[in-house]
């Protein structure tokens, strides 16, 4: 008699669900039947390698920050993925500028980099003090925003509006890190939970999808299936505890499939799971637990941050090669000309390495889901002309954007964000409470399983969080079938 091979879904084809499946794979091979469940048409979720007028861009993941211990690093090293293509060897990078970025002041202007570098190293060692815990939170200051607004007024009252726009830009910056749209959300004593790598910051000469496809490439064909967005999990039946997971797959107008697992890892984002704890949250419109999640988890899910960044890449004229890294130095108060709302927390503007003709911008929060909505490719052209125009970068009309590439992470229903942070009033202890599997302490505790970059403590909103957080799902099923996780 052939004994059943316990049957396992995992429900997301991004970086945490297929490093769980590559995980269980690698370790128990066909003992384990593994099925990736992916909404999308394709793999990668948040990870999203593009080309743009001849270079390789990310519209997702960018950086490997740190590549010192960095699993991620690791893989892309071992998918011969960091040296470039000989055939296409143009990537975002961020290097190769000739000189230092230049900041210019709105209105017209440059700020004397002495003025830029005392403010920012002042900005950096208030940070520095936050996430080396060295600022006990209060009742008043309990964020990263009130911890600056309160230190702001060393710049300040020097009485010099550069100086506040180069502490604004700063902040600006640390809105695209964190994805809090207000720092006076992102929570300070979290903030020195939060671990880096060391080592340096690099980018994957070709592709983050090269990751993907590394863990895709040893998993048996067709268990991963695309174009199957899970829309209900049945997770627990009352009456029988024993009973498996019944997970419904959308039909797409024809009757709902339903796939049975022993165990079910859902690795969908932060913003989907909150979505489905809506009221009105339809069936088919977000993924719904029956029973309900318990309380613990849903005020988890409530209690953290989720926020929109997204990346606009911009292709300039044939003549305009030669852009330089720009820092942008707004004016608190003095709206010039006609800059778009949505432009003014953009910290910069710079080629994707130095003598690109595609620049990037990175924009946050509020700012970031406005420039989603501008419907035509024209409109966002016309913002970005007129904030070249409102700073009097390159007269004349000189500088123009040929045309333009922009994520959309905030209004993709498979995302509904970008990634997690811990917002004032939840906790790293959220974060556990997130990768908790259902039912709690139960008999069959592992039938409803949680992996992803928003269950990870210490690297939350990372590729290598995500894959932090794969790894310890899918070595929880090994230790429960004693197929030795330590692999
Ligand atoms: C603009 C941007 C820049 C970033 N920059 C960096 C960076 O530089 N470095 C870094 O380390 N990280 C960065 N990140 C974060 C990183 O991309 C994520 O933390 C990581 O990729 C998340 O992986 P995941 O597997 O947890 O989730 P996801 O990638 O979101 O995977 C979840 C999957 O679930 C699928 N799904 C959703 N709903 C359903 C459903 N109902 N049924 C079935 N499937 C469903 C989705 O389509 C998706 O494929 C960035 C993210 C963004 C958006």
């Amino acid at each position: 008699m052939v004994a059943k091979r316990p049957r396992i879904v995992i429900v997301g084809a991004g970086i945490a669900g297929l490093t769980a499946a590559h995980r269980l794979r690698t370790a128990a091979g066909d003992l384990l039947d593994v099925t990736v469940l992916e909404a999308g048409g394709r793999l990668g979720g948040r990870v999203l390698s593009s080309h743009f007028a001849g270079d390789r861009v990310e519209m997702g993941a960018t950086w490997i920050h740190g590549i010192d211990g960095s699993p991620i690093h690791a893989v892309a090293a071992a998918a011969a993925a960091l040296s470039p293509d000989p055939l296409h060897p143009s990537y975002e990078r961020m290097d190769g500028f000739p000189a230092a970025p230049v900041t210019v002041a709105e209105g017209g202007g440059v700020v004397p980099p002495s003025v830029v570098d005392s403010v920012s190293s002042f900005y950096r060692s208030l940070m520095d003090s936050v996430k080396e815990g060295r600022v006990p939170a209060t009742a008043e200051i309990n964020s990263v925003g009130s911890f600056l607004r309160t230190s702001r007024s060393a710049v300040t009252a020097a009485g010099d509006w550069t100086l506040e726009a180069v502490f604004a830009m700063n902040e600006n910056t640390e809105r695209t890190y964190t994805a809090a749209d207000d720092l006076e959300t992102l929570d300070l004593a979290a903030e020195s939970e939060y671990k880096e790598f060391g080592g340096d910051q690099i980018t994957i000469a070709r592709g983050y999808s090269r990751v993907v496809e590394h863990f895709a490439a040893a998993l048996p064909e067709g268990s991963v299936r695309l174009n199957a967005k899970v829309v209900e999990i049945e997770w627990c039946d009352a009456a029988d505890g024993d009973s498996p997971a019944r997970v419904h797959v959308d039909g797409g107008g024809r009757e709902e499939e339903v796939v049975v697992a022993d165990h079910v890892i859902v690795t969908v984002s932060l913003g989907v799971l909150k979505a489905g704890l809506k009221k009105d949250a339809g069936r088919g419109s977000a993924m719904r637990f029956s029973p309900g999640l318990p309380a613990f988890k849903k005020e988890a899910i409530g209690r953290l941050g989720f926020g929109v960044v997204d990346k606009l890449f911009m292709e300039m004229d044939g003549e305009d090669e030669g852009f330089p890294y720009l820092q942008l130095a707004f004016h608190p108060d003095r709206h010039v000309g006609k800059i778009p709302r949505w432009m003014r927390r953009t910290a910069s503007i710079c080629p994707i390495y130095g003598g690109s003709r595609v620049l990037l911008a990175w924009l946050a929060g509020a700012e970031a889901a406005e420039m989603e909505e501008a419907e035509e490719d024209d409109d966002v052209i016309g913002g970005v002309h007129a904030t070249l125009e409102g700073f009097h970068v390159g007269g004349g009309g000189r500088r123009h954007v040929r045309r333009v590439r922009r994520s959309a992470w905030g209004k993709d229903p498979l995302f509904l964000g970008s990634y997690s942070y811990v917002a004032v009033g939840s906790s790293g202890e959220d974060l556990d409470r997130m990768a908790e599997p259902l039912p709690r302490g139960g008999r069959s505790s592992l039938r409803l399983m949680f992996a992803g970059e928003a269950t990870h403590r210490t690297h939350y909103s990372t590729t290598h969080g995500a894959y932090f957080s794969g790894v310890r799902e899918a070595d929880r099923l090994l230790q429960y079938y004693r197929y030795g996780s330590s692999c």
